[in-house]
Parts: C-alpha cells; structure tokens; sequence
C-alpha cells in the first residue's frame, strides 16, 4: 500500500467546548480544529472507508422548530454514520401546540437519555438558552438570522479543498446580509482565518455599520466581481422581512444575480457557492448553479463530514473520549 492509499488517520486534536453555539465566539484555532476534522471525516467519506462508529452509544436529538433539508438530513446522517442513535422530533406534532415551552419540551427529550440536542429556531439566541439550562450538548443549526456555525465551516472547508487555504481570499457574500445567519457566521469563520471579506447587496439589505467589523461594503455586485476569488449568493429572507427590500425581484436579479454575463467578467477560477435553498433566477442562474464554476453541490456532501466533526467534538473530545 502507497502513502496515498494509506486511510485516513483521526486527528489528534484538542477540544474542550461541549457546545457548538455561533463562530463569533470561537478562535482562529478553534475554527481550524473543526476543519481539519472535517477534512479527515470527508476524506473517510471520499475513500470509502467506513467511519469508525465513534457515536456508539450516544443519541443526537434533532429539534427543528424551523424547515430544513440539508441541515436536518445531514446532521441525522452524520449521527448515523458514526454508529450514533438519532431521535427526530417534529414541532409541527409536538406538545408545543398544547403550550409547552421550548425549554421544557427540550428537558423532557434530554429526560429520554439524549446526549445532543441540535437546534433550529426563529428566536436569536434559543440554542443559548437550552445550552444554558441542560446537562446535554446543545448544536446551534441556525436561530433565527443570527448564527448557522456548521453553515459556515462546510463553506469554509469547500473554500479550502478548491483554494488550499482561506487566508488572503477574497470572499464576497452576496444578498440578504441583514436577515443571514449563514452571512453571520461566515463573516466571524473568514476574518479570523484571514479573509477578506466583502459584504454586497442593496442598500436595504447591507449595512454600512459592518465595516466597523473589518469588512468591505459594496452596493455593486459589477464592481467587485473581477476582484473576487469566491462568490457565495445567499438567499433573499422573505420569511425574516416586515416589508419588500426591493421593487421587484427582477430589479434584484438584474443587479445582483450571478449570470453568464457576469461570469464572464469573473475571475477565470472563481468558485460559486450558496447555502441552499437556492431560487434560480433570483440571486443564480440555472446555468451558473449547475455549471463547472458551482460547488454547490459539494458544500452539501461536505455538510455531512462538518456535522460529523461537530458531533465527535463536542460529545467525545470535549469529554476526554477521542476514540
Ligand atoms: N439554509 C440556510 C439557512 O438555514 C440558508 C437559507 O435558508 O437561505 O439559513
């Protein structure tokens, strides 16, 4: 067997945090740590190598008061697939229609032997409250438009598999800056691993109060483009919107929709990226997001590997058990 056959290798890492709450209030080193074990998660994943069951004996809870596909999904599939049990639990079918509080319904699964709650809900700042009040490790897996963290760090490890680092990059993200928990957490991620960072968007939507934080604000997608080594196109939060940011979505799309046109003015190897869900024709075109400049597909399959990383951190590593 060649050094390059050679499987994959669980990294020797420290890791003391039992919680995963927002990027903001991890280090440089911190946010490392989680990407190389994410690497090494999406390289057993890529070789084929079975993953060591390293969640034996551990229940993941998903507790999602909001929709997903991906989040969700990945989460049970990266619990699974380190031989974890998971336990779904739907708000829609739930005691909180009967008036059961989040904080009480969130006790009565950790009563059920639960040893990580995943949690997605409107409300800023509810994975901090369950993490405050339970023995259990809480995963934030986005509240409200304030943190999605393994958002950010599947972004950041499909950054550094096509690039090779983040340092020194520059990263525009495109769109609804101010209703994004995905923006949020890729603004802490990149600008502590070095980044540069360009917040782009109308005026309604993108604050110029950001630069204070160290990052540029530009209102003209056509300005910045030839500048940019990544592109990551976030949706527009109609959900999370008192009133329309905009006249119309196709006043939107013709200023800030990523399109052949654009491309063209690109850099030759920029890399395209969204979140998901992406609207086609809004902040993408069909032809972009499915063409050769997109990963936005293996953001996805790198999701698995983040939350996989994630959940081995926080529940085995932070508790002296790195398997
Ligand atoms: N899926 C991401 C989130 O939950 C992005 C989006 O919804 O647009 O924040």
């Amino acid at each position: 067997m060649t050094t390059a056959q050679l499987p994959p290798t669980l990294p020797q890492v420290s890791w003391s945090r039992r919680h995963l709450l927002g990027l903001e209030e991890l280090s440089a080193e911190e946010i490392r740590t989680a990407l190389q074990c994410s690497a090494y998660f999406a390289r057993c994943s890529a070789s084929g190598e079975p993953p060591r069951p390293l969640l034996a004996g551990k229940t993941v809870a998903n507790l999602f008061f909001e929709d997903s596909t991906r989040t969700r999904s990945s989460f049970s599939l990266a619990a699974r697939r380190l031989g974890g049990e998971v336990l779904d639990f739907h708000a829609s079918a739930s005691s909180l229609s009967k008036g059961e509080t989040i904080l009480d319904t969130a006790r009565t699964i950790e009563a059920m032997n639960v040893d990580a709650l995943v949690v997605r809900h409107r409300t800023p700042g509810a994975p901090h409250l369950l993490a405050q009040n339970l023995q259990a490790s809480v995963i934030n897996a986005g509240d409200g438009p304030h943190e999605h963290p393994t958002q950010a760090l599947l972004d950041m490890l499909t950054i550094q598999q096509h690039r090779g680092r983040i340092e020194g990059l520059t990263v525009a993200l495109v769109g609804d800056i101010a209703h994004s928990r995905t923006a949020r957490s890729n603004i802490w991620g990149l600008l502590r691993l070095g980044a540069h960072v360009i917040l782009c968007g109308p005026a309604t939507l993108v604050s110029r109060r950001w630069e204070a934080l160290g990052v540029e604000v530009s209102y003209s997608l056509d300005e910045i483009l030839p500048r940019c080594d990544v592109l990551n196109l976030l949706r527009i939060q109609f959900e999370r919107q008192q009133a329309r940011p905009f006249p119309s979505v196709r006043e939107y799309a013709h200023l800030y929709a990523m399109n052949r046109q654009r491309l063209q003015r690109a850099r030759p190897d920029v890399l395209i990226m969204a979140p998901g869900p992406i609207n086609r024709g809004v902040e993408i075109t069909a032809d972009v997001a499915d063409g050769s400049h997109s990963v936005i597909l293996r953001q996805v399959t790198n999701g698995v590997a983040v939350r996989m990383a994630v959940l081995w951190l926080c529940l085995c590593v932070a508790a002296g058990e790195s398997g």
